[in-house]
């Protein structure tokens, strides 16, 4: 059975349960399991078959002792984790530019309107699971730039068994997106506007990592994540690309390429596993302005730069850390190298590839940026043309299509993935349709709707957040005592 390791290679082999509550490993590394599971080219062929959420339970069933989740169990999570979305594929893949072979995945129908409710529904609920199990209670502390935070939040709402604190850059997410949080009326989630943060979500990031990083802290406030650090995440996310891809190619064998619009490379990392199973895919790692992994695939240089606030603001984020479980697959599971890098990055921002790194991590990725200027060109063009809406992340994928489309033709079939949708972001959109009125597109009754709901937030300073929080959770967890 798959048993989970940390990358840096200092902590002891867990479950799958340990890794899913946890979060971090105890020596502050990611997860990974020791081994990935193989999807044979038979397989594939059965599951072209069958529908997403179907095809989401075997793909990561192997991933997940029964003796953790029994098979009938781990089906009722899956399905249950679904049923909140509004289309009937629920993932659905549509041509919209045939002459360049060019398609978009729809991943946004979920109840907070963006790819993250993909695998934070299933996360939760089977956080959910195990805790009523070992008849246990979490704190779940996260930071977002944006959609990490609603689809939490959603997913949490009412579970006796979590506490949520969702933590924003205040002013620095669409008021949509803030709404989606601070209007839930349920009493376990607690969501926090932080003020003064330069590096947005990265600011809070770093606070999240601090707390986890005090065994004695952790402990008394039950703290876990949810971040794309959670194995649970990135393994559920590989099922979006075995589902694209049976979609999309003609026979099972060919080759189809996903254009990936990326922050902290979870989304990517999840595609690098699916691959690594045997899915014939390649990638287009797309960046806004923020080139961290830009930067780390095409110079080989991996290294933060000051944070720049785009209109794709949910990826601006320079500090891509699911990109060290890329990097520890890359060095062949050296934890020996990959220690040593991470301490390098910690203390100094940057480290510089090896020639061997870099050749594996090129292996089926190319990297492509793109600027504000061409994402609003994008989201113009699609709109005129075809009459199809993208968000800012979507045309960020699309874009990036579009110049390899350029350079190499259209032989390659490519997935762009729209991440969100557009109603989160209608200021965006209406820059970039250079117009103040909103087209129905743009539009979506719960966004309406949650206008009208009362708003519940803290605001407080990124200097106070760490006190800030060890009292909130504290109060929390005494007030659940007293009952
Ligand atoms: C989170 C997010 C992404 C990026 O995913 P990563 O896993 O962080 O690379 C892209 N688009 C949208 C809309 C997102 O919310």
């Amino acid at each position: 059975m798959t048993k989970y390791i940390s990358i840096r290679g200092g902590a002891q082999p867990v479950e799958f349960d340990t890794a899913v509550l946890e979060g971090f490993a105890a020596d502050g590394g990611l997860y990974v399991p020791e081994k990935i599971p193989e999807l044979s080219m038979k397989k594939l062929k059965h599951l072209s078959t069958l529908t997403y959420p179907r095809v989401a339970l075997e793909v990561i069933r192997p991933f997940i002792g029964r003796h953790i989740i029994p098979e009938q169990d781990l089906e009722t999570l899956v399905e249950k984790s679904f049923e909140a979305f509004r289309h009937p594929d629920v993932l659905p893949v549509k041509p919209i530019n045939p002459e360049k072979n060019i398609h978009c995945m729809e991943l946004f129908y979920g109840p907070t309107l963006s790819f993250k409710d993909i695998a934070m529904g299933f996360l939760i609920n089977t956080m959910d699971y195990l805790l009523k199990k070992k008849n246990k209670h979490l704190s779940i502390i996260l930071a977002t730039t944006g959609d990490t935070g609603p689809a939490a939040a959603f997913a949490a709402a009412g579970k006796s068994t979590i506490d949520c604190w969702p933590l924003y850059p205040e002013g620095m997410i669409s008021e949509e997106q803030e709404r989606q949080m601070t209007a839930l009326s349920a009493s376990n989630i607690h969501p926090v506007g932080v003020e003064n943060c330069p590096d947005g979500g990265d600011n809070l990031d770093v606070v999240v990592a601090r707390m986890f990083s005090s065994e004695k802290l952790k402990e008394r406030l039950h703290l876990s994540s949810v971040n794309s650090i959670n194995w649970c995440r990135v393994m559920f996310q590989a099922a979006h690309y075995v589902y694209g891809y049976l979609k999309t190619c003609g026979t099972i064998g060919e080759t189809v390429r996903f254009s990936v619009p990326s922050g902290a490379f979870g989304n990517l990392f999840a595609g690098f596993l699916a691959r690594e199973m045997g899915v014939p895919i390649t990638f287009i790692c797309a960046n806004n302005e923020n080139r961290t992994l830009h930067r780390a695939f095409s110079r080989g240089v991996f290294r933060k730069e000051a944070l720049q606030q785009t209109v794709s603001s949910a990826i601006d984020i320079v500090v891509p850390y699911n990109f060290w479980r890329f990097i520890y697959f890359a060095a062949n599971g050296d934890h020996g190298r990959v220690r040593e890098w991470m301490d390098a990055f910690e203390a100094e921002g940057e480290i510089k590839l090896p020639d061997d790194v870099m050749k594996k991590i090129r292996k089926g990725f190319v990297s492509i940026g793109i600027s504000d200027e061409q994402t609003l060109a994008i989201m113009a063009e699609y709109w005129k043309q075809e009459r199809y809406l993208l968000d800012p992340h979507g045309a960020v994928a699309v874009a990036a299509a579009e110049i390899l489309e350029s350079q190499n033709g259209a032989r390659t079939k490519t997935v762009c993935l729209a991440t969100a949708h557009p109603a989160k972001f209608p200021e965006v959109v209406k820059q970039a349709l250079n117009s103040p009125e909103l087209p129905d597109d743009a539009a979506h009754e719960s966004i309406i709707q949650a206008r009208n709901l009362e708003e519940r937030k803290s605001v407080c300073g990124l200097e106070d957040l760490d006190d800030f929080l060890a009292k909130d959770i504290e109060k929390q967890i005494n007030s659940k005592k007293g009952k």
